[in-house]
């Protein structure tokens, strides 16, 4: 039976108008996780046998991808997340929409680990982060939500006035 897409945890009920403009159509959603899904089938992770996939959605329409990349060494492994940040970067994105994120863990929806949440929020917290399973089943939050009162760059910036 094919995956069918369908949204459910908290909704946004208490939506400001700007957040509901920036909302992604189904289409676009269904997209982002299919990419994920892609990138999750090439997720190097022989040690944990945990793959994950990530789908990064730059300001101009560009989707970046990445998958963990597990090391013998495991403090050295990179999480998807990460890879697709690393990797929207060296192609010149430093503003996203959003980040698709996939893995599997039964009913449960899988969250970004601590190091991946600060990276994400070096980019911005007001935007999305979509938490997917490959059943199309995802859960949908932001980067500020998943880091709240977060360590970000305008505090550098406060300690070191130009
Ligand atoms: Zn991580």
């Amino acid at each position: 039976m094919a995956a069918t897409l369908r949204q459910v945890g908290p909704t946004d009920q208490n939506a400001t108008t700007a957040e509901i403009d920036k909302q992604l159509s189904d289409d676009l959603i269904e997209s982002l996780i299919d990419a994920s899904l892609g990138a999750r089938q090439n997720s190097y992770s022989p040690y944990s046998k945990f793959p994950v996939g990530a789908a990064l959605l730059a300001h101009d329409g560009t989707v970046i991808t990445g998958c963990n990349v597990e090391n013998v060494s495991y403090g050295l492994t990179v999480c998807a997340e990460r890879t697709a940040v690393c990797r929207a970067v060296v192609k010149g994105h430093r503003k996203f929409k959003a980040i698709v994120i996939t893995a599997e863990m039964g009913d449960r929806f899988v969250g970004p680990c601590g190091v991946c949440r600060q990276t994400l929020a070096e980019f911005g917290l007001d935007w999305e982060v979509y938490l997917s399973m490959p059943n199309k089943q995802y859960m949908k939050t932001t980067v500020g939500r998943l880091l709240p009162d977060s360590f970000s760059p305008e505090w550098v910036t406060l300690g070191n006035p130009a």
